[in-house]
């Protein structure tokens, strides 16, 4: 990537390129491309058409956005992508420590390097959350102050409670005041009811999806996982969502009814206790492939399954946004006291049929790394079950490579298969 590249225009292009290539070499997969495909040539062409912009952190939700007609977007999911890319997210990261500590996670400094070097465009606003990390909270508050765009933290509570709800149904209520003032769009209740409707029957849709994943052999490979999760925290409350999981339901579903997974023999099944490898999301593929290792569920892609029932009500909404929003990936495993990640933790690798779990911690993850030895300990009281536990920077091959990963990970599992 060369300089100066605005990132929305690159991955617009990036995902209408690799969307051409499945097209042809694979075209019964197109259909998982081709919702990012629309959404990256919406955001890129999204100032063109009026519509404003607003960044979003991880641990927020985007349907009061789409209620209010602005195009929300995810600078670390950005951070992310770019990190898979064939370009990497190293020019970035680089970029960013000529401002901020290392230390910082590489999700936030991709962000902090491409808003400095001026690929990122400026959004016209930043809502985000003071959960799930010290490193998101310190990275959007300072880069807003630096750039001058207006900004709001959501208060997140640390219980979850009915309490801690009401609490942050007030703060929601505060985000949309803060975004008539900066961006000039009015939330209109009825857009907001269809837009939790779209929502609501989205996370039904996934809560089916999940329930699929359960069976032995796993009807549904790794890709899937890591898809479901990057779309869910970008497009909850919008019609794509819904048809990409229906016919990623239905697919499904019919390997459940013929009794086949992606891979001709299943035989051991994994749960990623926190995040993938974001440089190399193919080491999941890989796992399925050479070992018959099948990851059937992650942290990053666990989305709370809560529907708002009563949409008739403008209170009920933002309670049930409130909620929604409190059990957002990351945001359920970093807030609040240890015990509500580690029963989380429990309850995935019981549901899911795990026989072994890996945790790739990554190095910026403070929280994580702080209590993931409490976790382990807990699974393997409950379960029994082995944890394989090992550190990267998910977002920067060079400070574990992707082969040394893959050995470490066949080491475990080829101990597994005996
Ligand atoms: S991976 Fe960890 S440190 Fe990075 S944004 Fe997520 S919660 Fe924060």
């Amino acid at each position: 990537m060369e300089a100066s590249t605005n990132v929305f225009k690159y991955l617009s292009e990036n995902f209408k390129a690799i969307n051409k290539h499945i097209a042809e070499k694979r075209p019964e997969d197109k259909w998982i491309y081709d919702l990012n495909t629309k959404y990256y040539e919406d955001l890129y062409t999204a100032k063109d058409r009026g519509q404003p912009v607003i960044w979003m952190s991880a641990g927020t939700i985007p349907e009061l956005f789409y209620a209010m007609d602005i195009f929300p977007v995810s600078p670390e999911g950005i951070s992310s992508l770019l990190a898979g890319s064939r370009e990497g997210l190293m020019k970035y990261l680089d970029y960013a420590q000529r401002y901020v500590p290392d230390h910082i996670c590489g999700v936030n400094k991709g962000m902090i390097g491409a808003a400095m070097a001026g690929d990122l465009p400026l959004p016209d606003a930043i809502v985000h959350a003071a959960h799930p990390c010290d490193s998101g909270l310190a990275s959007f508050d300072t880069i807003a102050e630096y750039l001058d765009v207006p900004h709001f933290c959501i208060d997140t509570p640390y219980t979850q409670n009915e309490r801690s709800y009401k609490y942050m149904a007030g703060e929601l209520k505060k985000v949309v005041s803060f975004l008539e003032e900066h961006t000039g769009r009015k939330l209109d209740e009825d857009r907001l009811r269809e837009v939790v409707e779209y929502s609501n029957e989205a996370l039904r849709y996934l809560a089916k999806i999940n329930e699929l994943r359960k069976n032995v052999p796993c009807p549904l490979s790794s890709l899937h996982l890591m898809v479901t999760g990057s779309l869910c925290v970008s497009m909850s409350g919008t019609p794509g969502l819904v048809e990409f999981y229906k016919k990623q339901y239905e697919i499904g579903k019919a390997a459940v009814e013929e009794n086949r997974g992606p891979i001709p023999e299943e035989k051991i099944r994994l749960v990623s206790l926190f995040t993938p490898v974001l440089f190399d999301t193919g080491i999941f593929r890989w796992m399925e492939r050479e070992f018959g290792a099948m990851v059937v569920k992650d942290g990053l892609s666990n989305f709370s399954a809560n529907t708002i029932e009563d949409v008739s009500d403008t209170e009920s909404i933002f309670l049930g946004l409130a909620e929604r929003l409190t059990y957002t990936p990351m945001g359920h495993m970093a807030n609040g006291p240890y015990e509500i990640y580690s029963d989380m933790v429990i309850n995935i690798c019981r549901d899911y049929k795990a026989d072994a779990a890996i945790f790739a911690g990554n190095f910026a993850c403070k929280h994580a790394w702080a209590t993931i030895k409490l976790v382990k300990d807990n699974i393997q009281d409950e379960l029994g079950i082995p944890i394989f536990i090992f550190d990267i920077d998910f977002v920067d091959p060079r400070m574990k490579s992707s082969d040394t990963i893959k050995a470490q990970l066949q080491d475990f599992i080829t101990t597994l298969l005996g």
